[in-house]
């Protein structure tokens, strides 16, 4: 039985998090599950606007989402009712480190874009 690990540090590039746009006031990225199954991953939005940053996750089927735009994106969100459906990510420790370190990068950058 291995202990759990209190050592780790987020790591840059994060592993399990990939980075797929920057337009500057929103940042977005692919966070992957442990089991590879990419119909697990979740997609994060990290977005300023002039009042507020916001994080939105949302899982899609789709692959290659990241290639649609915004309101593509906010489209499948509504039509596909992601009320309905249910997905778990599994993360790893490290993973789950890496997750946090990286919103809290996006969120000071969306906002620093925002209010230079
Ligand atoms: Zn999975």
């Amino acid at each position: 039985m291995s202990k759990p690990s209190t050592e780790l540090e987020p790591q840059t590039p994060a592993e399990g998090l990939l980075k797929r746009n920057n337009y500057g006031d929103a940042i977005t990225y692919q966070v992957t599950c442990e089991c590879h199954d990419a119909n697990h991953d979740h997609n994060v939005w990290v977005e300023a606007d002039d009042h507020r940053v916001t994080v939105t996750t949302y899982t899609t089927q789709k692959s290659k989402w990241w290639s649609l735009n915004r309101w593509q994106t906010i489209w499948i969100l509504l039509t596909k009712g992601y009320i309905e459906y249910e997905a778990n990510i599994i993360m790893t420790e490290q993973q789950a480190l890496n997750y946090a370190e990286t919103l809290k990068k996006a969120i000071k950058d969306v906002k620093n874009f925002k209010q230079p």
